[in-house]
């Protein structure tokens, strides 16, 4: 499989499995490869080599830029094999071409690279010199310096849809504060993170600091449950969350959660159309609605709304779905058969519920294999829905009529999520004002700067997480302050 071995990466030895899982292509349902399983013993080792790794190993206590110098050698590693990983993102994720190499490669590497530099910017900070009281009724000149020091063994969970961006942004946060790894995947996308355990051993990476197993629901609850680690980073659905959330009380892990979402993009009647309907369709259509932070929440000034929706519609119908083998395709397949049948639930739920169906609602045409569906849009959806407040994770759009400002954040905001979303408008300052009322982590004016910034932070509020990942304070995240306080004079 893509010169990516099957077998599991624990204290930097390649160690075989009994158990095998056939991962399917979603675009052609062809079996691409064998994954290893892990068993229990499996994340049992992962777990011990992290820990000693990290009691006894020189990682944590390596200067930081010695830590970057290795971590660089891995970002190296991936850039030369950037073929192979982008063809098995799109085959593995069915990810189309233009998304799986710009967006899901070259983006992540970027952001990867900054981080790496961002890291060196974290130093020891000392604190003001102060007289405090002393018992004997004397004074005392007193000073401290707090240093960054990392939290220990980091269980990194990760979702199916965006397998390289996120295997590659839980670690090196993770790894280059000086913090011990063990990383599970998606069962849908093993070999994403395999190929981790190879840019380890190309790096150098002193054995146990990164280990990768595979497996699904018992061994994540493994990795969230075991005393013998300190952390979790996890990125997948707020169901999945709030479990992890509740295996981890026991042993009082730090959490750092990035969830899911129902965004809302709010397109007001001075918006530029072109612009608007393309951000629109984008926001349900990206690699087939799987994508945490898109805008699937559409909010449309009703004075616009009739002639809005009829241009989306036909924009809708007009993408082109299929084998992103193949580079002119615009939408490829969800995962697989379980996640198309529970888009066609949310289909009749949105018809249940009253809500208007303008493009899509079914399988396309013309495909015997493949886990395909319409994009799909609704109009005349009431937000207070069930179409409109649940992630369908999947090709559905929604469109809600508002008319004033207030009316259009006040619906953004009544959602359990609280991850992305959109403003658009030519009065630039009026979408600004009220882009400070939206309760999101993160919102873009007009696009934004277009893709996502390497240094800004992500992540989401409410039921779509806790903690950020990019940017120095996100790395802090993955450390503890310490504080060492002496005289002063
Ligand atoms: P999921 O929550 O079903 O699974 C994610 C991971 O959790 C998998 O590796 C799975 O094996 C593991 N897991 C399942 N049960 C577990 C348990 N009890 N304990 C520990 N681990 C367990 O998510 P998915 O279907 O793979 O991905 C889609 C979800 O991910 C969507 O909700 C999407 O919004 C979210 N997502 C969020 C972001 C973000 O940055 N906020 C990015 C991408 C995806």
């Amino acid at each position: 499989m893509n010169n990516i071995p099957a077998k599991l990466f624990i204290d930097n030895r390649w160690c075989d499995t009994t158990d095998r899982d056939p991962v399917v292509n979603p675009a052609t349902e062809e079996v691409i490869g064998e994954a290893p399983v892990g068993n229990s013993g499996h994340i049992d080792e992962a777990i011990a080599a992290a820990r000693t790794a990290f009691d006894k190993g020189p990682w944590a206590n390596m200067a930081a830029p010695e830590r970057v110098a290795v971590l660089e050698k891995m970002l190296d590693y991936f850039t030369a094999r950037r073929e192979d990983i982008v063809d098995l993102i799109v085959r593995e994720a069915g990810a189309s071409q233009m998304l799986a190499g710009p967006m899901q490669f070259d983006l992540p590497m970027k952001h990867a690279r900054t981080l790496l530099q961002d890291a060196l910017k974290i130093e020891p900070k000392m604190t003001p010199i102060e007289l405090t009281p002393a018992m004997d009724g004397t004074r005392t000149l007193g000073t401290s310096v707090t240093t960054y020091i990392p939290r220990g063994v980091v269980s990194a969970i990760t979702p199916y849809n965006y397998p390289f961006f996120l295997n590659l942004g839980k670690l090196i946060h993770a790894l280059v504060m000086g913090n011990t790894c063990v990383l599970k995947p998606s069962p849908f996308t093993p070999f994403q993170a395999l190929v981790f355990g190879q840019a380890a051993e190309a790096a150098g990476l002193p054995a146990g600091v990164l280990n990768v197993v595979t497996g699904d629901i018992k061994a994540g609850e493994q990795l969230t449950t075991d005393k013998r680690v300190d952390m979790v980073t996890f990125t997948g659905s707020d169901k999945v969350g709030s479990a992890i959330m509740a295996q981890a009380a026991p042993t009082l892990k730090k959490l750092h959660l990035e969830l899911g979402g129902k965004s809302a993009l709010i397109v007001r009647k001075d918006a530029n159309q072109a612009e608007a309907l393309m951000a629109a369709l984008m926001g349900f259509t990206i690699h087939c609605g799987q994508g945490c932070a898109l805008t699937t929440r559409i909010l449309v000034h009703n004075d616009i709304r009739r002639e809005f929706v009829e241009q989306l519609a036909a924009m809708a119908n007009g993408v082109k779905i299929g084998n992103p083998a193949d580079p002119s395709v615009q939408m490829g397949p969800l995962i697989r058969e379980q996640a198309r049948q529970r888009v066609e639930n949310y289909v009749q739920i949105g018809l249940d519920e009253g809500g208007t169906l303008v493009a899509g609602g079914k399988r396309p045409d013309g495909f015997d294999k493949g886990f395909f569906y319409q994009a799909t849009l609704f109009d005349n959806v009431d937000n207070r829905s069930r179409l409109a407040q649940e992630e369908v994770f999947g090709p559905i759009g929604v469109v809600i009529g508002f008319d004033s400002d207030e009316e259009a954040v006040a619906m953004a905001n009544d959602s359990e999520y609280g991850l992305g979303g959109g403003i658009y408008s030519s009065d630039v300052g009026r979408a600004y004002e009220m882009a400070l009322q939206v309760r999101t982590g993160t919102l873009a004016i007009n696009g934004g700067s277009g893709t996502m910034l390497s240094s800004a932070p992500f992540g989401g509020i409410k039921r779509s997480g806790i903690g950020r990942e990019y940017g120095v304070e996100s790395l802090l995240e993955f450390t503890d302050a310490r504080n060492i306080s002496f005289h002063g004079g």
